[in-house]
């Protein structure tokens, strides 16, 4: 296996490994039990990384980075992986959203473990079953004057905050005892006071230079029915108060954030020491490590503005393949193999960049490659009669023709082999006939005067796997549209035949026959938007969507694609990469998605 670059955090988890940061960890009982932390046997699992997703919406291939990140350093240094619903917030969940995050990641190829469950065997992790610990350590901050009740109203709360190089004014509120704020939170707790009546802030440093740091609410009054406790709570802990327990209760060692949370980084570690000196967990606490998102040109990360896209008709729904959801990626015919090569090229930094989307598009390429089937489909067909076939090759003869599915078969192995046949009428994609060929066209011409007006004949070209033939002429309808290529077979040149190379020609055009060609339909995908960064810089991103991002057309495949079966991936010869749709294709209805065209022709 080829060496991994090493990066920021690869070097983290080396030094700490080194150290024995973790070394100390001990594990039994679940979360949610304070003192678990310091029972029973060391844990066996040497890093615990997390991925925790809001079940708001469908992942994308944003996510799709954040999952290789995490799952793959726990396989590459001897640990696990948790998945975890953050689920804290009562309004926005929905299991549609949590099975399609469950169905993304292991589709990527990825296990979640649990503490004393290994992956395969585990249940996702959901935040919301550590709301009664949360109150605890709430109640705990309470006592130990580390956390009060503030009713000032929202905005007296924001003015006071202060701002940047601006420091904060400290609340009315802040000085009331232990014994009044406990009283006040209970009463929180139990209903007494409105929503937004009152917030539980931790009480940390109102001229702290940052702001995050300014006794952040973590604690807000909100009446909500919430899918997993129901009505058992009406106040809920903030994200920046719950994340940090969520990763202690669970062993996290190395939770692994974006960049927007660097500046809660300093309120993580605070709330970690405050509760473990408290004892309410044990040391070592978890560390918060940032990395830069994943910034793709082409497309839109935002969770809010793909539910927009999907709500108002934009695309057809979240797996549309158009889509940069994982669903979306995975219709569209991109497989896990080319996601992870992805995730691994484009690396893990600290600082904020723009990945071009070509280079998702050439890890599919790649990973494709080898693998996908070939396969002759015709695009744009016009039908070319040989008008000798039954003379020479006797009336309706169909004559029976093979290639090998894979040009290169893996060491040791042999291509499968593709059956089709030629007859009199084939198809050819209406580009490779020219009545009157641009300078240097090598495929089908008919005969024309040359200088001393001697008719110079029409040219050879050999349909691919099959014969060579001369081009003759066509017929054109009324409106001059051409209805017909006509030409002639040139007999024994057979493709794998001795007489194979009895006759040079310059090209060899893509094609399939009338007689077991099937019709399919095949939806060419170009890009959602026109604009590299659509929703940059205040940009309405509706504005550039690409009106030309599906053309629906009616190609015309050889047997061996109309067998496919959904989400079988096929290199359409000259066309690139397809997928048979995972939803629509059917053997009686072949659909077909393009996936990604053979090299990278954007803007060219
Ligand atoms: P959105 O802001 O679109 O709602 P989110 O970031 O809030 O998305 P979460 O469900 O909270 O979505 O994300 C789960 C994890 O995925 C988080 O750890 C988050 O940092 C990470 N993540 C989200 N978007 C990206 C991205 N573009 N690149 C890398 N990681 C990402
Ligand atoms: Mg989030
Ligand atoms: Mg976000």
């Amino acid at each position: 296996e080829a060496v991994k670059p090493s990066n920021f955090l690869r070097q983290i988890i080396e030094s700490d490994l080194e150290k024995g940061t973790y070394a100390t960890r001990r594990w039994a009982g679940s979360p949610g039990d304070a003192a678990h932390h310091a029972k029973g046997e060391p844990d066996p699992a040497k890093i615990r990384t997390r991925f925790p997703p809001e079940p708001n919406g469908y992942l994308h291939v944003g996510h799709a980075k954040s999952i290789c990140i995490n799952f793959g350093l726990a396989r590459d240094y001897g640990g696990v992986c948790h998945l975890r619903f953050d689920d804290t917030n009562p309004e926005k969940e929905d299991t549609e959203y949590v099975n399609s995050i469950i169905d993304a990641v292991k589709w990527l190829g990825f296990d979640w473990a649990q503490l004393g469950q290994a992956p395969g065997s585990a249940a996702p992790y959901q935040a919301s079953d550590y709301f009664d610990f949360m109150y605890r350590a709430a109640e705990h901050l309470i006592e130990a004057g580390h956390a009060y009740v503030d009713e000032q109203t929202p905005e007296e709360m924001r003015v006071n905050r202060g701002d940047f190089g601006k420091p904060g004014v400290n609340s009315p509120f802040r000085a009331r005892t232990p014994a009044e704020n406990l009283a006040r939170f209970r009463e929180m707790r139990d209903g007494k006071l409105a929503d937004g009546a009152a917030v539980l802030r931790a009480k940390i440093d109102m001229a702290s230079p940052n702001i995050n740091m300014r006794d952040p609410a973590i604690y807000r009054i909100r009446r909500a029915t919430h899918h997993n406790t129901g009505d058992a709570w009406c106040i809920y802990p903030m994200y920046t108060f719950a994340h940090p327990i969520e990763d202690a209760l669970e062993q996290i060692t190395h939770s692994i954030c974006t960049l927007e949370f660097e500046d809660q980084r300093p309120f993580y570690d605070w709330l970690m020491d405050r509760l473990c000196e408290g004892g309410l967990l044990a040391a070592p606490a978890p560390k918060q490590y940032e990395f830069a998102r994943l910034n793709l040109t082409y497309v839109i990360t935002s969770k809010r503005k793909l539910a927009q896209l999907v709500n108002e008709g934009k695309v057809n729904g979240w797996d549309d393949p158009r889509m940069p959801t994982i669903v979306g990626l995975r219709r569209r015919g991109y497989t896990p193999a080319a996601i992870q090569m992805f995730a691994e090229r484009i690396g893990v930094t600290k600082s904020d960049s723009w990945i071009d989307y070509s280079t998702l598009e050439g890890c599919l390429r790649e990973d494709l490659e080898a693998k996908a089937h070939r396969g002759m489909a015709v695009l744009d067909p016009v039908k070319l009669v040989l008008t000798n076939w039954d003379e020479v090759m006797g009336p309706g003869h169909l004559e029976p023709c093979q290639l090998p599915a894979l040009p290169h078969p893996p060491e040791g192995t042999e291509s499968p082999i593709r059956h089709f046949t030629i007859g009199k009428e084939v198809w050819i994609e209406r580009e490779d006939f020219a009545e009157v060929p641009p300078k240097g066209y090598k495929r089908l011409y008919p005969p024309r005067p040359g200088a001393d007006g001697q008719m110079l004949p029409g040219n050879t070209v050999r349909l691919k796997g099959g014969y060579v033939i001369e081009c003759t002429g066509c017929t054109k309808d009324a409106d001059g549209t051409i209805t017909e290529v006509l030409a002639t077979v040139v007999p024994d040149t057979k493709s794998g035949t001795p007489g194979a190379d009895s006759v040079k020609v310059k090209a060899a055009i893509t094609w399939v026959g009338v007689a077991d060609g099937v019709n399919a339909e095949v939806r060419m995908y170009d890009r959602l938007f026109s604009d590299a960064h659509p929703d940059a810089g205040g940009k309405n991103f509706l504005e550039s969507l690409n009106p030309n991002s599906l053309k629906v057309v009616t190609a015309i495949v050889e047997p061996s694609l109309a067998n496919a079966k959904p989400d079988d991936k096929f290199q359409f010869e000259r066309h690139g990469y397809f997928v048979a749709d995972r939803i629509d294709h059917k053997a009686e209805k072949p659909v077909f998605n393009l996936a990604v065209g053979l090299k990278d022709s954007w803007g060219k």
